[in-house]
């Protein structure tokens, strides 16, 4: 007996399988620093857990349309408009129980099987399984050395389907700049090739502008667009995210949604609904806080002689650990209780490196670096 091969090709969540790991150390009262998944450390606004109170309360507690409750989907349309100069309406939208079932639902509905999706090395965690559970193929592209771009022309065959892009990046904090994006902009359009563009963490940016690829010319029709409000409001827990495409691909993604999970949460979309209608302030002191961490990180690190990826927005340093980062991770957990994500995780091209979420308190922050110091120097001072 054996499972099917969709299955057998993929390996679980390495952010998710490490952190739970993390959390069980520290239920058996290791004092663990968490830095391994990434996910802000703020309460969720209050007004936003209030609207959640106030839809249970008011009895909004049965099925909702497939796509999401229309008041949602008319806030997400306009919120494209105005903030990311794209043309929605509502019928482009589906909202989806976390962002990550957005790109699982579109990957399940647009690669058929031996389809190549291209990816950037390093990517994301899951864009890789979800290539994979569709039956595609990943083709890695490496960056440049600054990570600002990569040769993806040189990649593209007959057989490509999509480019998956991230921006602010996913392991790395890169924003990728509007040069690059065009770039991608004029290939997807002269080769007729889907784009992905993954924005989860378009609020989070110290420097650089985020640029929508669906807004630049003749994108539209042929991006799919990833959002959540896990990043932006500290809702990872609620679930909720959306895409943004072309008429009929939302409507092939529904088609999946209702035969699984049939609609996120509904008074989870109405707290999401309410997020949208909240102003900047909670926004602007998470990113201020942000900034000031990875600040405080990046000082230390060029202390040590750690080199890392320009982290210029999301909240994450993907750093050169000069050796197996699958290693260094596993006895820097077991010696520190400190917990990281492998490189390895993220692509071909990272065995040495490993990624740091500084989603978590200053406090926490400097012992971590005390530790990693720690952990250097009793190693080696090579690093
Ligand atoms: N996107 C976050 C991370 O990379 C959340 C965890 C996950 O879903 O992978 O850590």
């Amino acid at each position: 007996m054996r499972a099917a091969r969709r299955v057998e090709a993929v390996k679980p969540s390495a952010t998710l399988r490490i952190s739970s790991i993390a959390k069980q150390l520290a239920r058996e009262g290791k004092d663990v620093i968490d830095m391994s998944v990434g996910e802000p450390d703020f309460k969720t606004p209050q007004r936003i857990i209030e609207a959640a109170y106030r839809a249970m309360n008011e009895g909004k507690v049965f099925y909702t349309p497939t796509k999401g409750i229309p008041e949602l989907l008319s806030a997400i349309a306009e919120k494209m408009r105005k903030e990311n100069n794209v043309e929605a309406t509502a019928e482009n939208i589906i909202v989806t129980p976390g962002a990550k079932y957005a790109i699982y639902e579109a990957m399940m509905a647009l690669i058929d099987e031996g389809d190549e999706v291209i990816l950037l090395d390093p990517s994301w965690v899951s864009y890789e399984a979800c290539v994979l559970m569709a039956g595609g193929k990943v083709v890695w592209v490496p960056h440049n050395e600054d990570f600002s771009d990569a040769p993806v022309e040189n990649f593209v065959t007959p057989k490509t389907k999509m480019i998956v892009i991230n921006t602010p990046s996913n392991p790395l904090g890169v924003v990728y700049g509007k040069e690059f994006l065009k770039k991608i902009r004029d290939i997807a359009v002269e080769k007729n090739i889907f784009v992905m563009s993954d924005e989860v963490y378009e609020k989070i940016i110290f420097e650089g502008t985020h640029y929508s690829l669906a807004s630049f010319d003749d994108m539209f029709d042929r991006t799919i667009t990833i959002n959540g409000f896990s990043k932006t409001y500290s809702m990872t827990g609620w679930r909720i995210g959306y895409a943004v495409a072309p008429k009929w691909i939302i409507e092939k993604m529904n088609i999946i949604q209702s035969h699984s999970v049939s609609h996120p949460t509904s008074f989870v979309q109405y707290a999401a609904l309410e997020a949208l209608k909240s102003d900047s302030s909670f926004l602007e002191q998470m990113v201020a806080e942000f900034r000031a961490r990875r600040d405080m990180i990046m000082r230390r690190l060029d202390e040590l002689g750690i080199s890392y990826a320009p982290p210029k927005g999301a909240f994450y340093i993907f750093m050169d650990v000069r050796r197996n980062g699958d290693v260094f991770c596993e006895e820097f957990l077991k010696k520190e209780y400190v917990a990281l994500t492998p490189g390895s995780a993220f692509g071909i091209s990272f065995k040495n490196w490993a990624r740091l979420s500084y989603a978590t308190s200053r406090e926490k922050i400097s012992e971590f670096l005390n530790r990693l110091e720690r952990f250097i120097s009793s190693k080696s001072s090579e690093l």
